[in-house]
């Protein structure tokens, strides 16, 4: 497993619901925290280690012993206020921009238990969560910036284009119509 960086199409595509919750799944959960520690993220999402299901963790401490927190189908509602802050994202390592998003919303979510969640989330938690939520609908943070300060980031994101043609030329990304068929096969399985 291993996080994939923009423009992999797999970040662009659309998750879908998990009916099933199995050992394999919570195992592909726990290498996920690894990765994201090692990141030293705060959220990751299921599709930017190429797993096309709607699933996301996140941790607010970046390190193992904080609060570890998985949303399964995720919906969110009730936003409120507006909030611009600093956001990166490590499918776009390096790079980061301004993003204006509501200030608190609610969630609604099962975890790996098959429980319920519903809170009310606000400040970093709230926009973490959006963030991860957006990877899920294939939207990236750049696609939030305002045109103005998208200007300023358009030249590293082409960088990241250029460095996705070179490595798939060199055979170290498939191709889409493997990629197509690798999200597929996750999907039957769990959606
Ligand atoms: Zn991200």
């Amino acid at each position: 497993m291993q996080i994939i960086t923009y423009p992999h199409p797999t970040l662009r595509h659309v998750s879908q619901p998990i009916r099933r919750v199995d050992a394999d799944l919570k195992k592909l959960v726990r290498e996920m925290f690894d990765l994201m520690y090692a990141a030293k993220g705060i959220g990751l999402a299921a599709n930017q280690v190429d797993l096309p299901v709607r699933l996301f963790i996140m941790n607010l401490t970046s390190k193992p012993d904080g609060e570890e927190q998985v949303f399964i189908n995720p919906v969110v509602s009730s936003p409120k206020g507006s909030d611009e802050a600093e956001e990166g994202c490590l499918s776009l390592p390096g790079l980061y921009g301004q993003v204006i998003r509501p200030k608190t919303v609610r969630v609604n979510a099962y975890n790996l238990s098959g429980q319920e969640i519903q809170r009310e989330l606000s400040g970093l938690e709230a926009r973490c969560l959006q963030h991860e939520l957006d990877h899920l609908d294939g939207v990236l943070f750049p696609d939030r910036m305002s045109v103005g300060n998208r200007a300023n980031v358009i030249e590293e994101l082409q960088e990241f284009e250029a460095d996705f043609v070179s490595r798939r030329g060199t055979g170290g990304i498939p191709s889409d119509s493997i990629l197509t068929a690798q999200r597929a096969e996750w999907e039957r399985k769990y959606c």
